[in-house]
């Protein structure tokens, strides 16, 4: 079976240890560009209550703008914090269980990556998590939101059918739908913004609040199939 990843939030703590920490770092940039705040920490918990039902972080900073009245033009400043730099000195930890299931599912199974962001943060973020790139057959970095092509690319590359396919992310809109469209099995992870995400019911095949869970329904699938 082929096994696609999202990285985000759903193999390493995203939420937990970067888009805490780079609202704040956001925030600052905006201040710093005349952006005027009665109360600083205030206006940061609010963008932080924000982000957690947010589709991402910059959808969160644009929502901010619009409740504070703030001028547009710091929204900007904003989205740039966020996205082009990277925090060197912040460590990112893997969710739980993540390396063992990895090294667990590359006993029998093909895996791989489709991850949306710039391609040097994402091999980044996976190095600095401890998750060793090889145990990829494929990874695909793309900056834009739509991983239909790479799913399909990576599919057809590495000749599977699409019932062999199983995709675990935490976004269903981004990770889940698309690759429900090709006719993939689907595993919603739940955290970061996996816990919000829009879902009806039908969207996905499974949901998950912890990656070991991941392991049994890998199992049971290629018990009750004919591959
Ligand atoms: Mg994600």
């Amino acid at each position: 079976m082929l096994i696609i990843f999202d990285l985000d939030d759903t193999l390493i703590d995203t939420s937990g240890c970067i888009t805490h920490y780079k609202l704040d770092d956001a925030l600052r940039a905006m201040v710093g560009a005349g952006l005027d705040l009665p109360d600083y920490a205030e206006s940061l918990d609010l963008l932080r209550r924000l982000d957690r039902t947010a589709e991402s972080a910059g959808a969160a900073l644009s929502e901010f703008i619009e409740i504070t009245g703030s001028d547009k033009r710091f929204l900007e400043i904003g989205i740039k914090e966020i996205y082009d730099s990277f925090p060197a000195d912040l460590p990112i930890f893997p969710l739980e269980g993540a390396l063992e299931l990895l090294a667990d599912l590359a006993h029998h199974h093909q895996m791989a990556l489709v991850t949306v962001g710039k391609s040097s943060q994402q091999m980044e973020k996976l190095k600095k998590a401890g998750i060793d790139s090889r145990i990829f057959s494929k990874i695909a970095v793309t900056e834009e939101r739509n991983k239909k092509p790479h799913y399909q690319m990576i599919v057809d590359e590495l000749g599977y059918s699409p019932s062999e396919v199983l995709v675990c992310g935490d976004r269903v809109p981004v990770d889940l739908i698309p690759a429900r469209e090709l006719g993939f099995k689907t595993v919603q992870m739940k955290w970061g913004r996996g816990l919000n995400s829009a879902r009806q019911k039908g969207d996905v095949d499974y949901s998950i609040t912890d990656l070991g869970e991941l392991k049994s329904i890998v199992d049971s699938l290629m018990t009750f199939s004919s591959f």
